[in-house]
């Protein structure tokens, strides 16, 4: 590829005027927008509206004036993203939190299914969280296999398969459909974690008969730094299941104030708590920019960049281990290299934000709203240059930071 191919690429981009809706610095491509989404332009006047305006001078009013409903009305702009109907998603807590809410309460569907399963190599809260989920049940246990053994592990003490969609380090994607259809036949409840999924690659929990799910809001969704998280659970399951974090937010009548807890009907009772309303402020003007874009045309221009970086990648004799085929894969670009660290700092140093995923993986995140074939194209001549000119050698490269 040529600078005048990522052009003419940009010049055919139906959704290329989508980047004018993000702040973005000067003399930076940012390839980190899987692990925190750009800030959307009209982030900065919706916080501002929602500190000056709605807090400073309605004051407690706004709770009746939008505030009480933001988790059900944010959820329902999530849901076209992952395939959902408006009232199968609601956002709230973090993608840690929802996880565990969801575990427990799918463990005690029934007690004769004691196990949740999961993936060895999955994102490290997702485990975490399930040990300390098994540890609250009686009986329950944790059982973690790898990636090609998960199908066979599925048996009749299933409780819960829970599956990251699109990993995070090397982007493998699972086929949706055919691992929810084996949890189902298994007699087991799919649960999928679509932190590095949803706004990266078309999903259809629904149509995929997926149970439950939940994500984050703060990478491919925009929705700003600890953004809140969403949840999903489908609608034939939802009478059924209940959360352990039985807050008053979730109850059937918050402001009866009664002793007893009594869930809420539908999405409402997984709410925890009071709603962080600054943060659903900033994650529901994120959002916003999705609701006008052609969700297929970001798909497709996902595919061409990566097929930019992956050909640069190829170039550079990189070790790419991220799946060629678009239907395998999500939305970044990982290569391995001994020195993959003090390569993403020698980025970096160019102008090109990637990050580095221990112990070897250089992570390129790729988000068409707001990059341009060329942007690409530019860190992928930057990435040639830092293996040719070997400058990753350099003293300073090799230090070791905290990364996170
Ligand atoms: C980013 C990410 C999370 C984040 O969880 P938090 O509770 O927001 O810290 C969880 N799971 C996966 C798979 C992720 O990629």
């Amino acid at each position: 590829m040529t600078r005048d191919e990522a052009r003419a690429l940009d010049a055919a981009d139906p959704i290329a005027a989508v980047r004018d809706r993000f702040a973005l610095p000067e003399g930076v491509i940012y390839l980190d927008g899987n692990s925190l989404g750009a800030l959307p332009a009209a982030t900065v006047a919706a916080a501002g509206d929602l500190v000056a305006r709605q807090w400073g001078e309605r004051l407690i009013r706004s709770w009746n004036e939008g505030w009480i409903d933001a988790p059900q009305r944010i959820g329902a702009k999530i849901a076209p993203l992952i395939g959902a109907a408006a009232d199968e998603v609601i956002a709230c807590d973090s993608t840690s939190a929802n996880i565990f809410k969801l575990l427990v309460a799918a463990l005690r569907v029934d007690p004769k299914r004691r196990t949740v399963l999961s993936e060895a190599g999955n994102f490290p809260t997702d485990l975490h969280i399930a040990e300390g989920a098994v540890a609250c049940v009686p009986g329950a246990r944790l059982e973690v296999v790898p990636r090609d053994k998960l199908l066979e592990a599925l048996g009749p003490d299933t409780a819960v398969l829970l599956l990251t969609h699109v990993h995070y380090k090397t982007a493998e994607r699972f086929d949706m459909p055919a691992v929810s259809r084996a949890a189902r036949e298994a007699g087991a409840l799919m649960m999928w974690d679509l932190s590095h999924s949803a706004g990266a690659v078309a999903i259809d929990l629904d149509d995929a008969g997926a149970d439950l799910a939940v994500g984050c809001g703060y990478k491919y969704l925009n929705g700003g730094p600890g953004a809140p998280a969403f949840l999903y659970v489908a609608r034939a399951l939802q009478d059924r299941l209940a959360s352990p974090l039985s807050g008053w937010m979730g109850h059937a009548e918050p402001f009866a104030f009664a002793d007893a807890y009594a869930p809420a009907p539908g999405m409402k009772r997984w709410l925890t708590g009071t709603p962080p309303m600054l943060a659903m402020a900033a994650l529901e003007a994120g959002l916003d920019v999705w609701s006008t874009v052609d969700r297929p045309a970001v798909w497709r221009k996902s595919a061409a960049l990566w097929s930019i970086l992956a050909e640069a990648g190829g170039q550079a004799g990189l070790d790419c281990v991220t799946p060629a085929d678009p239907a395998g894969r999500g939305s970044h670009i990982s290569f391995r290299h001994p020195e993959a660290h003090a390569i993403v700092q020698a980025l970096i140093d160019r102008g090109v934000i990637g990050d580095f995923r221990d112990p070897d993986m250089v992570r390129l995140g790729l988000t068409p709203l707001y990059l341009s074939h060329e942007d690409v194209w530019r860190a992928g001549e930057a990435l040639k240059a830092v293996i040719a000119d070997r400058s990753y050698r350099q003293p300073q490269f090799a230090v070791r930071q905290a990364v996170t």
